[in-house]
């Protein structure tokens, strides 16, 4: 079975080049819009990314820092007129800085908890378990807060709850559906399947109504996002390679995701390491993608609406906005009958996680977080939903610290309260 091989900084030289330095990307950049700095666009990583491969820069200090300030949302690379793609130039840049100087203590943590789903799941058990000791609930919200210092993360950071039993740990790992129907494979991503097991219930509530036979592969491993942003390659690498032998143990028609950093990892990274793996990524879809694509917008819109309506923004991910996914997700939401759609200023600029990002430069990933707050603010709207656990949680973040009520959700969440209705 060939391995996984991730691109080198130097497959990126034409791409490279191709960076006139025109700055039209400057506008689109939120490290830059949250910190008004020229270092921090997109222009100067790629000067910094060819300075690299020369070998004309020492890599100390201010260069690691300038590296490590880029979110990696591809909003860049959209408005700049050679598309050049400086969210791929910054990772394998990482990814060769890495191989020069080794990972960070923070990027070898990432790698090892990654490559061990064993290792994670004692991890979260065991957090799950101690709940009460290691965290104070916040009144306002279903979040929680540390209530001593832990390495890497912020105390000020709001966190989800811990599952005590994970998603995969509940189902088995073949669920019949109806006669003669395809057969999905259902991606958990580490989202679902240890912080909200509820959104991967309400995604197999959607495929039992959709009527498709459900693979949930227990082997399955990290899609290999962190690890990407944290510039750790060969564990991105191990990871496809896991999730390659997980995913083709049985034959599947799709391989479904309602996390859009997953979607983007299996769908887009995987889909640049060649055969078979190009071939995998080519059946990933968005569960919304795959709900609209089986007329479920249309028989929700059939529905009676709600007296009682709750008023719903959208925020687009990164990781689905820079794939062309931004219909289906809202045509979903407003064919709810229990929802009132709204949609916000700026919908499609980055929340401010960025994988890693947001352990690294709290206080910028805050400061953006914060206009993303302000404009749900703004909206009117009481409830935020989205496509990205990771997302959900930056976004709950974000608003806790602004001092608003209202709540991030998954849509599924939303669309479960529907599905009963549909019978
Ligand atoms: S990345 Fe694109 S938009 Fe930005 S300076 Fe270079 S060519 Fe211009
Ligand atoms: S990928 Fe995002 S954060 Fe990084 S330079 Fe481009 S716009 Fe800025």
């Amino acid at each position: 079975m060939p391995k996984a091989k991730l691109k080198k900084l130097e497959d990126y030289q034409e791409q490279i080049r191709q960076c006139v330095k025109c700055g039209a990307c400057r506008a689109h950049c939120p490290v830059f819009g949250a910190e008004k700095h020229e270092g921090l666009v997109a222009r100067g990583k790629v000067a910094l990314s060819q300075a690299l491969l020369d070998g004309d820069v020492e890599m100390k200090d201010k260069f690691l820092l300038d590296m490590s300030q880029c979110l990696l949302c591809g909003s860049c690379c959209a408005e700049c007129p050679n598309k050049v793609p400086t969210e791929e130039i910054v990772a394998a840049a990482r990814r060769e800085i890495a191989s020069k100087k080794g990972l960070s203590t923070f990027g070898k943590g990432v790698s090892t908890v990654l490559k061990s789903q064993g290792l994670m799941k004692t991890l979260t058990k065991s957090a799950s378990a101690f709940s009460a000791l290691l965290f104070k609930k916040l009144p306002e919200s279903s979040g929680l807060r540390l209530r001593i210092p832990l390495p890497f993360v912020d105390r000020e950071r709001t966190l989800p709850p811990i599952a005590s039993k994970t998603f995969r740990e509940q189902h088995p790992e073949f669920i019949e559906g109806e006669p003669g129907q395809p057969t999905v494979a259902f991606f958990t991503g580490c989202g679902i399947n240890y912080l909200y097991p509820e959104i991967g219930e309400a995604m197999l509530k959607a495929l039992k109504f959709i009527g498709v036979n459900v693979v949930i592969p227990k082997d399955q491993g990290c899609c290999g996002l962190p690890a990407v942003s944290a510039g750790a390659g060969e564990t991105v690498e191990q990871l496809a390679d896991q999730n390659l032998e997980a995913l083709n143990r049985k034959p599947v028609d799709h391989i479904v995701t309602a996390c859009a950093s997953c979607n983007a990892g299996l769908g887009k990274i995987y889909a640049e390491m060649g055969e078979p793996f190009e071939q995998m990524a080519a059946k990933v879809e968005d569960i919304f993608v795959f709900l609209a694509r089986h007329g479920l917008p249309e028989k929700l819109a059939a529905l009676p609406k709600k007296e009682k309506r709750v008023r719903v923004t959208y925020h687009d991910p990164c990781h689905l906005r820079t794939r062309g996914i931004t219909k289906e997700p809202r045509q979903i939401l407003k064919a709810l009958p229990q929802v009132d759609y709204i949609e916000m200023a700026d919908a499609g600029t980055c929340c401010g996680l960025g994988g890693t990002y947001s352990v690294y430069h709290y206080e910028t990933s805050q400061k953006i977080g914060a206009k993303k707050a302000q404009n749900i603010n703004d909206s009117q709207a009481e409830m935020v939903a989205t496509d990205c656990p990771g997302c959900i949680m930056q976004l709950q973040d974000s608003i806790n610290h602004a001092g608003q009520k209202q709540q991030a959700v998954h849509i599924l969440n939303l669309l479960v309260e529907a599905l009963d209705e549909l019978g």
